[in-house]
C-alpha cells in the first residue's frame, strides 16, 4: 500500500520499476570523458584539441527485409559516471546500485547490442493509428522494413533530470549545447574540475556510438526520453515553484526554460523523442483520479510545452493506470487517451505489448537495465549481452545470483 515515507524514498531513488536490487569487488572507475569544446556557459573550459572523428562513408545499400516479430525494449536511467562517488558508502549508494548502470557497464552493453544485430527504431514507428470503418480510432502494429538480419530495439530512458538528490554523487549535471551544435554534458568531477564530455552520460553516449556505428540505428532513430517535470527536465530548473512564487523565481524559470529550449530541439533533430513519466514521478495505479488527472495536466503545461507532442506514456514504477490498464479500460487511461496518449509502457521480464480492442491504445512493457537485474537476470539478458561480462566491478559488494 501507499505511504509517505515509501513515496519520499521511492522518489528519492528514482525507482522506475518495482524491483529492488541487492554485489561484488572494486575495480578502475571508468575512464573519465575527453573535456572538449565549449559549450554556452563557459568560458574557461579546458578544450580539446583532438582531431574530429573520421566521417564515416554512408552505409551502402541494404535490402529491407520485413519484421514482424517482438520489438524488445530496454531502459535505462542516466549513467553513473563516477562509481567511486555514487558507491561512496552514504545513504543514496544502495539506490543507485539498484536503478543505474555505470558508464562502462552502459557503454558495453551498447557494443553488445550491436554485435548482436539489433537495430534502434523509434517507438512511434512501431504502431500507428488508423480509422475503422465505423469511425473509430484503434492502433495497430506495423510491419518494419529493416535490413536483413537486423533486430529492432527500442531503447528507452527514464528521469533524465539530473535530480537535486543526485548532485556531486557522481552523475553529470545537465546537457547543453556545445560551440559545435552538438548534444554535451557538463559535470563536475571528483576532483571539483568542471568537465564538458560526450563520454559520461547516456545521451551523449548513445549519439557517439550511432555516429561511430550508424547501422546500430534505423533511420537515425536513437530513444525514448521519458521525463517527469517536478525539478525540471536534462538538468534545467523549469518547473514552476508554487511556494516561492517571487519575481526572482519567475526570472530564474524562464532562464532555464530559454536554455533547454536549444537542448530540446537538437535532439529533436538528431532521433531523439519524448514521453512524460507524470510530471511528480507519482504511484499512479493508488492515487484519486483527481490527483492524477491534474498531473498530466500539469506535466502537459510545464514539460509538454518544452518538448512538444507526445503520445508516450512510460508509467513511473511501472504502476499501470486504473491499477490495472492492460485488460480492462479505467477513467484515467480514458483521460490519458483524450489527451492524445496512446502507448503506455509499463515495466516487464519479457518482450510484451497488446493492443487494446475498446480504444486507441497499446499497452506495453519495457526490461529495466539496472544494477539489479543485471546482479540477477544474466539469462534473461543474454540474448542482449552478458551480465558477468559487462558487469562493473566497482559496485558494491552485494552479490550477483550468477
Ligand atoms: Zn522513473
Amino acid at each position: 500500500m501507499f505511504c509517505i515515507a515509501c513515496f519520499l524514498l521511492a522518489i528519492l531513488f528514482v525507482s522506475c520499476s518495482r524491483d529492488s536490487g541487492a554485489g561484488s569487488e572494486p575495480s578502475p572507475p571508468p575512464s573519465a570523458g575527453t573535456t572538449a569544446p565549449p559549450a554556452d556557459l563557459l568560458t574557461n573550459e579546458p578544450r580539446d584539441t583532438s582531431p574530429e572523428p573520421p566521417v564515416l562513408p554512408p552505409e551502402p545499400e541494404v535490402e529491407l527485409v520485413p519484421f514482424s516479430g517482438d520489438v524488445e525494449h530496454l531502459f535505462f536511467h542516466e549513467a553513473i559516471a563516477w562509481p567511486e562517488r555514487a558507491f561512496g558508502g552514504h545513504s543514496r549508494q544502495r539506490g543507485y546500485d539498484t536503478n543505474m548502470v555505470t558508464v562502462s557497464e552502459f557503454i558495453a552493453i551498447l557494443e553488445s547490442l550491436y554485435a548482436k544485430n539489433f537495430i534502434l527504431v523509434d517507438m512511434n514507428d512501431v504502431w500507428s493509428e488508423y480509422t475503422e470503418e465505423n469511425g473509430s480510432l484503434r492502433m495497430r502494429r506495423n510491419t518494419l522494413m529493416l535490413p536483413e538480419g537486423k533486430r529492432p530495439l527500442v531503447i528507452s530512458f527514464d528521469d533524465l533530470s539530473f535530480y537535486g538528490y543526485m548532485q556531486g554523487d557522481g552523475f553529470m549535471d545537465r546537457y547543453i549545447i556545445g560551440d559545435d551544435g552538438d548534444i554535451w554534458a557538463i559535470g563536475v568531477d571528483p576532483s571539483g574540475e568542471t568537465v564538458i564530455s560526450q563520454d559520461l552520460a547516456v545521451i551523449t553516449i548513445l549519439d557517439k556510438f550511432v555516429r561511430e556505428n550508424p547501422g546500430f540505428s534505423f533511420g537515425g532513430a536513437k530513444g525514448c526520453i521519458a521525463l517527469t517535470g517536478y525539478e525540471g527536465i536534462l538538468g534545467y530548473r523549469t518547473q514552476f515553484d508554487r511556494n516561492n512564487d517571487t519575481h526572482a523565481a519567475r526570472l530564474n524559470r524562464m532562464q532555464e526554460i530559454a536554455r533547454v529550449r536549444p537542448v530540446v530541439h537538437r535532439l529533436k533533430e538528431t532521433g531523439w523523442y519524448f514521453s512524460t513519466h507524470s510530471y511528480g514521478h507519482i504511484w499512479i495505479d493508488n492515487l484519486p483520479l483527481s490527483t492524477v488527472q491534474n498531473d498530466a495536466l500539469r506535466w502537459m503545461d510545464e514539460v509538454g510545452s518544452l518538448v512538444g507532442d507526445t503520445s508516450i506514456f512510460i508509467y513511473p514504477y511501472g504502476a499501470r493506470l486504473d491499477n490495472g490498464d492492460v485488460w480492462s479500460t479505467g477513467p484515467a487511461l480514458l483521460f490519458y487517451h483524450d489527451l492524445g496518449f496512446r502507448i503506455f509502457a509499463s515495466v516487464g521480464r519479457e518482450p510484451f505489448s497488446r493492443i487494446k480492442p475498446d480504444i486507441s491504445a497499446v499497452m506495453l512493457d519495457r526490461m529495466p537495465v539496472d544494477g539489479h537485474s543485471l546482479r540477477n537476470r544474466r539469462s534473461q539478458f543474454i540474448r542482449f549481452f552478458d551480465a558477468a561480462e559487462v558487469f562493473d566491478n566497482s559496485r558494491p559488494n552485494y552479490g550477483v545470483s550468477w
